[in-house]
């Protein structure tokens, strides 16, 4: 069925169901908020499509920061992503979704005791891999910073533009990968200023250490504007 005949699409019922579990949502985030707030931490929603090495730029994170962060991974399913980070001596804390293809307010709140914020400066959310509803799923994060890597692409923003409109900071990452997969980082650069002025644009690569040193910048600055 395609989604214009659906009828349940169309019905007001169901668009009111799901204008109430989205305000609903919206209160729960507004709690997390005030929660990091009085903690005095800031706190980073990242999202991207799978495989665009939002872990992996958390790795690298763990090796070059000079700030405590602690980590919420997201996934379906597994432990793989926090073990990966409790491996470099990052606090981790996994949230496994089951079937939701994003992370809500209310899983969020529920990894905030575990984690032990008050000791930390800085809360990255590993969101689920997805490039779109996570964007639609408020989670009281400060920032928004959304991933996207060069062997995805270098069409996605314009193609993503509700997620790509919702980013503080856009990363593009495997940089080092570029030229093999004919992306334009100066095209991407463009188009995310188009959907969304000043917002600027990384490109970073994990690997050969691109990248590294402004990504940590920008983190300093929102941390002291903070
Ligand atoms: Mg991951
Ligand atoms: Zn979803």
């Amino acid at each position: 069925m395609s989604i214009e005949s659906n009828p349940h699409l169309n019905n007001p019922k169901t668009l009111e169901v799901m204008s109430r579990v989205l305000k609903a949502n919206d209160t729960e985030a507004a709690a997390n908020r005030a929660c990091f707030e009085q903690m005095g931490l800031l706190a980073i929603n990242l999202m991207s499509g799978p495989g665009s090495g939002k872990t992996t730029l958390l790795e690298a994170t763990a090796k070059a920061a000079d700030f405590r962060f602690g980590v919420i991974e997201g996934d379906l399913e597994t432990e793989r992503d926090a073990d990966r980070l409790r491996a470099v001596g990052v606090r981790a804390y996994q949230i496994v979704t089951g079937t939701s293809c994003h992370l809500n307010a209310k899983m969020v709140q529920k990894a905030i005791n575990p984690l032990g914020l008050d000791e930390l400066d800085v809360l990255f959310v590993e969101n689920v891999g997805n490039l779109v509803c996570p964007a639609s799923h408020e989670l009281g994060t400060h920032l928004n910073v959304v991933l996207l890597s060069t062997p995805e692409g270098d069409d996605k923003v314009l193609k993503y533009p509700v997620m790509f409109r919702k980013a503080d900071l856009v990363l593009v990452t495997k940089v080092d990968l570029a030229e093999h997969f004919d992306f334009d980082v100066q095209k991407v650069r463009r188009e995310v200023q188009q959907l969304r002025p000043d917002t600027p644009t990384i490109a970073l690569s994990a690997k050969t250490g691109e990248g590294i040193e402004q990504w940590l910048a920008f983190i300093a600055q929102q941390r002291n504007g903070a």
